[in-house]
């Protein structure tokens, strides 16, 4: 077919093609697929728009044909270019390989978890789980049979693997941990062959790092050794399964903890004195109301039961007696229950044990004393699961859907767009100062408790080697810089989820929180989506096309 507008017009059309869905969810591009088909000078058109940020589900599709061999001097400036040129890729086509001028456009590349089929009665997730194996094997095999550090994707940013959402039941999660697991066992291919700068992954399940044969082992190290390895990792996690993530070994690792609530717009509490605590956008605080509450907020000390917490009261002398005693930010033990500090010292050892290079043999000490110093384990958001004992500042804290929160700042300084913001409007500000010094302060105790079991000294070393030891710190969720890949996170802002919620099934409740049967008390019906807003994430994938040569380009295609 040829096109009767010119290249240039064509380009701007198939800009216009993409169809938009919501943040992290999967969104078919049917049309952009369909002109992807159709010549190829089409092909090198739509490619951008459709490659730029794919949404892939079968990994073995994606990269399927990626190894057809091209000649050498292409491949080596495909390789090392970041640009697209027409006629490069052209050559790459009339040389039979498809699919590495669509990979070449690359830039953000994320990993989803397959659909679950329409009919649940033939849902064998044995068999789906099996064959994700065996295709992944084929696909280690293929990317570890291109020639060493070949990068397919030189313009790929980031890979992150699962949505930022939280799956609805209990067969959604063992997709998606299916789809993390199986990430993790390509990861070291994904690094020396897609080159990702960032990575970033929700909820993974742990997977320890099994012994590698010293070649294996060797390819690794070469490949940390030469920043064959994204420069951040990002792992957010709710730690729902109660088992901390495996890390990237020889990079930074920021592990970031939510809450359920960080993400469900539906659990928030009622925060008092707002006319409408639905419109997070634009809150509009009651005119009546403002007054008490700006007074509420200069005066601490009046009615601050019915919230839990203790008011920041100067004349209380318990309180008094903290505040001035506390010395350089310790504070005693007792601040936080021991309880809550020794589960996060021990998921975090774990972390550390479950991540490290398995070395077999005689390895080379010099090698191990890089990469292990190279390796960067930050923790951030352990003190949403701290509770500060009460006579302490700021209190207990625990709050869900049901808690009604009397803002203690001004109703136009409450963020309603983040569940942190509505959590610490209960609290004044100098409570909030108060409570993050007691955090910080926990951290500290933590990180020289983690050392200590994990046999590392106060410079850093292991003490057995007094070898450089991974750097492994706390800190506070509103120090979360932001995930390079996803965004997320930034100052412990977690966008909202906003996505339609699906009935509950009645075979498959919503596993993820165990307030479901009172959902119903705080929303209308008109909350519920149509059945309707719901098949849009039934449909079938067309990223990953089945890219088999009569997709198009047959040898009867009029070019
Ligand atoms: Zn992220």
């Amino acid at each position: 077919m040829e096109p009767v507008l010119s290249t240039e017009l064509w380009e701007k059309i198939i800009g216009h093609c993409t169809e938009k869905g919501d943040e992290g969810v999967f969104t078919p591009q049917r049309t952009l697929a369909t002109c992807l088909r159709v010549c190829k000078t089409w092909y090198l058109l739509a490619s951008p728009y459709l490659y730029a940020s794919p949404v892939v589900q079968h990994i073995s599709n994606f990269l399927s044909g990626a190894d057809k061999p091209i000649s050498e001097h292409l491949s080596g400036i495909l390789t090392h270019s970041t640009s697209s040129s027409q006629e490069l890729y052209l050559q790459v086509l009339q040389e039979g390989n498809t699919k590495l001028p669509l990979l070449h456009q690359v830039q953000n590349l994320k990993f989803y978890a397959l659909d679950l089929p329409e009919n649940r009665e033939n849902f064998d997730f044995m068999k789906i789980s099996m064959d994700t194996i065996d295709k992944s094997g084929i696909i280690s095999n293929m990317l570890h049979n291109l020639t060493p550090f070949t990068c397919l994707t030189p313009r790929l940013e980031n890979i992150q693997v699962n949505s930022h959402l939280f799956p609805f039941g209990l067969d959604e999660k063992s997709m998606t941990d299916l789809v993390s697991k199986n990430c993790s066992n390509l990861s070291t291919n994904f690094f020396t062959v897609l080159k990702p700068k960032y990575w970033c992954e929700y909820d993974s399940p742990p997977n320890v790092r099994l012994s590698e044969s010293p070649k294996d082992l060797s390819r690794t190290l070469t490949m940390i050794e030469n920043g064959y390895i994204p420069k951040i990792s990002e792992f957010h996690t709710s730690l729902t399964e109660d088992e901390p993530p495996t890390i990237h070994w020889g990079t930074t690792n920021r592990v970031s903890i939510r809450e359920k609530m960080d993400v469900r717009k539906y659990m928030f509490p009622r925060v008092e004195g707002f006319e409408d605590p639905k419109s997070e956008l634009e809150p509009r605080p009651k005119a009546q109301h403002q007054d008490d509450i700006v007074e509420t907020g200069s005066q601490p000390e009046s009615d601050s039961e019915d919230s839990g917490c203790l008011a920041a009261n100067s004349a209380d002398p318990e309180q008094n007696q903290f505040n001035n005693n506390h010395n350089n930010g310790e504070w005693p033990v007792e601040a936080v229950g021991d309880m809550d500090l020794d589960c996060w010292v021990d998921a975090i050892c774990e972390i550390i044990q479950n991540s490290r290079l398995r070395l077999t043999g005689k390895p080379n000490l010099n090698h191990v004393e890089t990469i292990d110093s190279k390796t960067k384990l930050h923790v951030y958001g352990i003190e949403k699961f701290l509770t500060i004992a009460p006579g302490y500042a700021g209190g207990p804290s625990y709050i869900d859907e049901t808690t009604t929160i009397i803002p203690k700042i001004k109703p136009e300084d409450v963020d309603l767009s983040s569940f942190r913001g509505i959590k610490e409007c209960n609290f004044t500000s100098e409570q909030l100062e108060l409570r993050k010094s007691i955090h910080q302060s926990s951290f500290k105790k933590m990180e020289s408790t983690i050392r200590e079991k994990l046999k590392i000294n106060s410079s850093g070393n292991w003490i057995k080697t007094n070898r450089k030891a991974p750097e492994i710190k706390l800190f506070l969720a509103i120090e979360h810089p932001g995930c390079m890949s996803c965004g997320q996170g930034k100052n412990d802002i977690w966008k909202l989820d906003c996505r339609p919620r699906p009935p509950a099934r009645e075979d498959d409740s919503d596993w993820t929180d165990e307030y479901d049967e009172d959902d119903d008390d705080d929303f209308d019906s008109d909350d519920y989506p149509d059945v309707d807003d719901l098949i849009e994430y039934d449909d079938d994938d067309i990223y990953d096309m089945d890219d088999d040569d009569d997709g198009f380009l047959d040898e009867d295609d009029d070019m």
